[in-house]
């Protein structure tokens, strides 16, 4: 049974029990949210991950895209980055693969990931195209549709899909001025399919059809939002308003046919819009889970784009979003490598750690209080054991041994914490 068609029925199943005493909630709870839509876990029926929870009242969860690419294309590195960023802490990874087997390189990350992963189908769909000397215009939508099912039948549990780019968006898109156009993949794949063959989207137009096959797999939909801002100036356009009006649409349909959907956001917004963006997505597809990439809150950090995301993470993420798609710091510039993907990962960690402590998520804050204890006690074992990267924490404080074991070389004999201590001892506290 569907997890969607079970909570409305009221019955908890092992993924939900799972997801509850994970998450600290009553099962109860987490049931009625499902039943609504405000909560998801994405889970192909097919698939042996682990089972995480995605929305309201949850953990802010954390994704690591990996995947080859036309230039650099080699399966036992995504694997690596797969390891690491199961190792570093993400909840999910996206495989966007483009270039080599692809085939061969999704099911072998499917095979070997114990958390969920998705991936993008229509990248799929625009490589055998390519392949075949066809090119991505002449794409049909059986190519699509059967790039989708190739992937629900590999047993991955959530695809992106760019339903929301019609011809109507795209005119939209056409009359609003922007910086940066399209950036988002999918999205500009879809723009030049519609416009070289002048009709309507098939992921829009065949939507039922879609979701009939997400029944099959109980694959968990995430809404594409391929007119995505891409630089500041993009911010909360036209553009972007017209294509989240169609996906509020495809949301309620989608919730109609028991298939589970998460929306997809932003990409690049300044600092002061970020809260709008969430409320908005949060207003129009009635709480549906939030997917946000960062967002990034300035164009102007390539190197430094995971630390720009996390900012706007955790804004995003104290507003309202529930899961976030790292950024590393090779954004814009190169495939990231291992060492990329650990950095993206543990730095969007810290912006969705950040949220939750802000929201109150069960057990947020004690894990803080705990380690500001230890910070307090000098005790450096379990300073670096709670650390969120307790290797890197270690690795610092081994860097530069200080001369009296007990304190650190930051502030050497005139450590505030050990002063304290003795004065408060003096006091008789
Ligand atoms: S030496 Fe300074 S930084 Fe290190 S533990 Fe003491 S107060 Fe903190």
């Amino acid at each position: 049974m569907l997890q969607m068609d079970a909570a409305r029925e009221g019955r908890a199943t092992e993924e939900m029990k799972s997801v509850a005493s994970e998450e600290g909630l009553d099962v109860r709870e987490l049931v009625e949210k499902i039943a609504r839509g405000t909560v998801v876990i994405p889970k192909n029926r097919l698939s042996s991950h682990r089972a995480v929870g995605l929305g309201e009242g949850l953990r802010t969860k954390i994704n690591a895209n990996i995947g080859t690419s036309a230039d650099a294309s080699d399966l036992e590195t995504e694997l690596a980055k797969l390891d690491a960023a199961v190792e570093a802490g993400a909840d999910a990874v996206m495989d966007l693969s483009t270039g080599g087997d692809i085939d061969a390189i999704r099911r072998a990350i499917v095979e070997r990931s114990p958390v969920p992963v998705g991936t993008v189908p229509i990248y799929q769909a625009a490589v055998r195209a390519r392949r075949d000397g066809r090119g991505m215009i002449s794409m049909t939508a059986d190519d699509m549709l059967g790039a989708v099912e190739d992937h629900a039948k590999d047993g991955v549990d959530f695809v992106t899909v760019h339903c929301g780019v019609t011809l109507e968006v795209a005119e939209h898109c056409r009359r609003t001025p922007r910086i940066a156009d399209v950036v988002s993949r999918g999205g500009s794949f879809l723009m030049e399919w519609m416009a070289h063959n002048g009709r309507e989207n098939p992921l829009y137009e065949r939507y039922d059809d879609l979701l009939d096959m997400c029944r099959e797999y109980d694959l968990t939909i995430s809404l594409g939002d391929g007119l995505r801002p891409g630089a500041l100036a993009d911010a909360n356009d036209a553009a972007q308003v017209a294509e989240l009006t169609v996906i509020s649409e495809l949301v309620f349909r989608a919730r109609a046919r028991g298939v589970q959907t998460i929306v997809e956001g932003p990409g690049h917004v300044p600092l002061h819009l970020v809260e709008a963006s969430v409320d908005l997505e949060k207003s129009l597809c009635d709480g549906a889970p939030f997917y946000v990439l960062g967002p990034l809150v300035t164009d102007v950090a390539p190197g430094y784009d995971h630390v720009g995301a996390a900012i706007g993470g955790a804004i995003a993420a104290m507003a309202g979003a529930d899961f976030l798609c790292y950024v590393t710091p090779a954004e814009h510039l190169r495939l990231p490598t291992v060492d990329d993907v650990r950095e993206g990962v543990y730095t969007l960690r810290v912006a969705a750690h950040a949220a939750d402590v802000g929201k109150g998520i069960p057990g947020a804050r004690e894990w803080d209080d705990r380690l500001s204890q230890a910070r307090r006690s000098l005790d450096w074992e379990e300073v670096i054991r709670l650390s969120l990267d307790p290797e890197k924490a270690k690795a610092f404080r081994d860097a530069s041994p200080p001369k009296d074991d007990e304190l650190c070389t930051m502030c050497g004999e005139f450590c505030a914490i050990r002063k304290m201590t003795q004065v408060r001892e003096r006091e008789g506290g």
